[in-house]
């Protein structure tokens, strides 16, 4: 299978474009700057083992950027195996569910069940994570975008790599983020943005929470800081 070839002209002149705009405290953060520590990928949020490294496609990045991308991948997908978890053993009820998207309710948890089942699904390391398109230059807020249309491809531009590895707008939690645009994902769109405004999104309208893409940015973040159901699981065993 390949890839239609990439036309920005066309990502710009319709209305697949999707952005992602990081939060103005993370890009202003110089801590941010700091690569994450070198070596063993480890979380000490989570108890479950993280996933092995990965040698993610790249285009056009540095070897500090293909770095990056080798530890956020992994941490991508155990930020969505902790979700899945939490949704699973908590349901509608839970703290964190509740935050994100709002007042408990069977069937839009099943909805959100589903796209974090089809994040699981989907194969991450094997997209191809393309830095510092051009179109990044001209939306300066822009961390990442995707274009729905094009399956499995994920530009990044330096918002994205400024970011911290891991927790709320952190590389991982991008990268969650961005791969829910996606069809089979969940088709989110970029209803609010930012903390603030998604979780007045969740409280106010549950229904467009779930179809919110920093919504589940968030709820996947914080499952697994929170240590998440996996966390109980591992230390009971
Ligand atoms: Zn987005």
């Amino acid at each position: 299978m390949s890839f239609p070839s990439f036309s920005w002209d066309l990502l710009r002149s319709t209305a697949t474009l999707i952005v992602c705009s990081l939060a103005a405290t993370v890009l202003h953060h110089p801590d941010a700057l700091v690569p994450p520590s070198t070596g063993v990928l480890s979380d000490p949020h989570i108890g479950l083992a993280i996933n092995p490294r990965v040698t993610p496609r790249v285009v056009n990045c540095t070897g500090t950027e293909a770095e990056a991308l080798s530890q956020a991948v992994p941490l991508a997908i155990d930020y969505i195996a902790n979700a899945l978890a939490e949704l699973e053993h908590e349901g509608p009820e839970g703290d964190n569910y509740r935050r994100w998207f709002g007042a408990p309710n069977r069937q839009r948890h099943s909805t959100v069940s589903s796209h974090f089942e089809a994040l699981a699904r989907d194969d991450l390391p094997g997209y191809t994570f393309i830095c510092n398109p051009s179109a990044c230059t001209e939306h300066e807020s822009e961390c990442a975008f995707v274009d729905y249309t094009i399956k499995g491809v994920m530009n990044l531009c330096s918002g994205f790599f400024i970011a911290p590895n891991r927790g709320r707008n952190s590389r991982a939690s991008i990268i969650v983020h961005e791969a829910t645009h996606f069809f089979r994902n969940g088709f989110t769109s970029d209803h609010a943005r930012g903390e603030s405004e998604s979780e007045r999104l969740a409280r106010s309208f549950p229904h467009i929470a779930i179809t919110n893409a920093d919504n589940y940015e968030y709820f996947a973040a914080d499952a697994c800081s929170r240590g998440g159901a996996l966390h109980s699981l591992t230390d009971a065993s």
